[in-house]
């Protein structure tokens, strides 16, 4: 019989220390040749607490299993959550590597701070992702497309029916064997169709689509049932207020490229800040491509495939990295573009970053962190 042990773990880059208790029980690792988006689930989970009065506090790694919520846990009826989404990557050399890790930590104190929840103390995202990392390292796959989906989350446990900020939370991170997100031989791009939302929006001004929490994806939900009818893997969402410019696909970046010049909707408070879309922009500086971030009309965008100028369309995030679109889908008739097959730009930026990533390619601009 196995024998439940706990330990310390120091974690750099936090002043505190976190305690570890290993599964008694470790789980197969799953078939990495058929492996879907977050279905299986490491040993593992890192669980915190917060109390008023106490901060954040308990830092630990568990055996990954079920919480335990009372009824009235303010998250299950007001939605105070928010989520990041990370993957830790195999390099071929043995090293596993994170990507950005920073601009994930910054993302969390913006979502925090939107919807009330206590900031995180400084260094304490980034040491809890590396602690787990550093003990699921057996569970991050090694084929090709392949990696360890990391998702840290925090919501509001306190059992109250009030509507205000709650006084307790937890910050839990769960982890996830992913395999490459297309099914095409060697896990290579293929392009997806896209429909464009005319009825629901994603995210208003002064709304919370700048953060990265829960309820803003329940609502998203019926207008991606409507675009699965049509034959479509993702919405294009358009602007709240006038409907007409275009802001983001799904739950990824949008970029859309005409006559030679990328363009991405400014963050103007209704665009989730992506890390990739962040690493995207950078890179096309470097390449000396023409980038800006503007609005662009959905009639701009087919005006331009009428005339020739749309060359590409492309979502980026985390999931996917990068996303080529084939076909827009709209009320107004379908628009093929690029000639429905992956623009060359899209293979340029998901070459770069994938291999970035993996440590294929060498890294200049500092982007990966070794765990
Ligand atoms: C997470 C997310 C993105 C992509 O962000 P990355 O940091 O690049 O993964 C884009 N849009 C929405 C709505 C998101 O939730």
């Amino acid at each position: 019989m196995a024998i439940k042990m706990k330990q310390e773990i120091s974690a750099p880059g936090y002043a505190g220390k976190f305690t570890f208790e290993r599964s008694a029980d470790p789980k197969p690792k799953p078939d990495p040749n058929t492996l879907k988006f977050g279905q299986t689930f490491s040993d593992h989970m890192f669980i915190m607490e917060y109390s008023e009065g106490r901060g954040w506090h308990g830092g630990r790694i568990v055996p990954y299993g079920p919480i335990a919520l009372d009824p009235a846990a303010a998250v299950l009826h007001y939605g105070q959550e928010m989520f990041e989404g990370m993957k830790a990557y195999r390099a071929q050399d043995g090293r596993v590597l994170l990507f950005r890790p920073g601009k994930n930590a910054e993302r969390v104190a913006n979502s925090c701070d939107r919807i009330c929840i206590p900031r995180l103390d400084d260094g304490l995202f980034v040491a809890a992702v590396k602690a787990i990392v550093d003990v699921e390292r057996g569970w991050i796959p090694e084929k090709e497309g392949t990696s360890l989906y990391i998702r840290p989350f925090i919501f509001a446990d306190e059992p109250f029916l009030g509507v205000h900020a709650a006084r307790h939370y937890l910050f839990v991170i769960i982890c996830s064997p992913v395999g490459p997100y297309y099914d095409t031989p060697g896990g290579g791009l293929s392009p997806t169709n896209i429909y464009v939302e005319r009825e629901y929006v994603r995210a208003a001004p002064g709304g919370t689509g700048f953060a990265k929490v829960g309820g803003n994806y329940a609502g998203s939900l019926k207008a991606q049932a409507t675009a699965a009818e049509r034959g479509c893997e993702q919405v294009l969402w358009l602007d709240a207020v006038e409907r007409k410019y275009v802001e983001e696909i799904g739950t990824s970046n949008a970029f859309f490229v005409v006559g030679g010049e990328a363009v991405t909707a400014p963050l103007a408070g209704t665009i989730l800040p992506g890390v990739t879309r962040d690493s995207v922009i950078t890179l096309l500086k470097k390449w000396d491509i023409p980038v800006s971030e503007r609005r662009l009309t959905i009639d701009d965008v087919f005006a331009a495939g009428r005339d020739g100028s749309l060359q590409e369309i492309f979502a980026s995030g985390t999931a996917a990295v990068i996303s080529p679109v084939g076909k827009l889908v709209s009320a107004d008739g379908t628009l093929t573009v690029g000639g429905g097959s992956v623009g060359p730009l899209a293979q340029r930026l998901y070459d770069a970053l994938y291999g970035i990533q993996t440590g294929r390619l060498t890294d200049e601009l500092g982007w990966t962190v070794t765990v």
